[in-house]
């Protein structure tokens, strides 16, 4: 049995923050604002991960009210995401990302962002994509206000 899986976020991109993306620290001005490190991709995966386990949202699991994931390494809720999927019989196939953002650049980091993601989901690079988009200028996210992330991932079940 197969299941895909959906999963999307945005977060502004405001001076004083580190840039991490993808679990790896961009050299930009402006980084995600956030609750946890803000790392809006690891945030899109894992809620693909889960979606695609039927294992509730990222937001349900790790609150933005909750002290305990204050300044979390986003790295850190990934990977119990796909360890609690994992816990259900579930091996991830593979995961596609488009980072959609006129911040910092992501073409130069898509390799190190694809090495990064794969260690943290226990898989080979090549089971990891990840894709840069501008916005052409449009939209609220012009100029580099924020970044907004889409992922998919396809998870197999061992038992069937
Ligand atoms: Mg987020």
């Amino acid at each position: 049995m197969m299941r895909v899986g959906l999963g999307f976020d945005v977060h502004r991109l405001v001076e004083g923050r580190p840039c991490r993306l993808g679990g790896v620290d961009l050299p930009h001005p402006t980084g995600p604002l956030g609750h946890s490190d803000g790392d809006a991709v690891l945030h899109a995966l894992a809620d693909a991960v889960l979606g695609a386990a039927g294992l509730d949202d990222l937001g349900t699991l790790f609150s933005d009210r909750d002290a305990r994931w204050q300044g979390v390494d986003s790295a850190e809720l990934l990977a119990e995401c796909m360890a609690r999927a994992r816990a259900q019989g579930w091996r991830l196939a593979n995961a596609d990302v488009v980072i959609a953002t006129e911040g910092p650049r992501i073409a130069p980091h898509r390799a190190a962002m694809r090495a990064r993601i794969a260690a943290i989901l226990g898989v080979e690079p090549e089971a990891v994509n990840v894709k840069g988009k501008t916005l052409e200028g449009l939209g609220a996210l012009a100029g580099g206000t924020g970044v907004a992330v889409q992922a998919v991932c396809l998870l197999v079940h061992e038992g069937y």
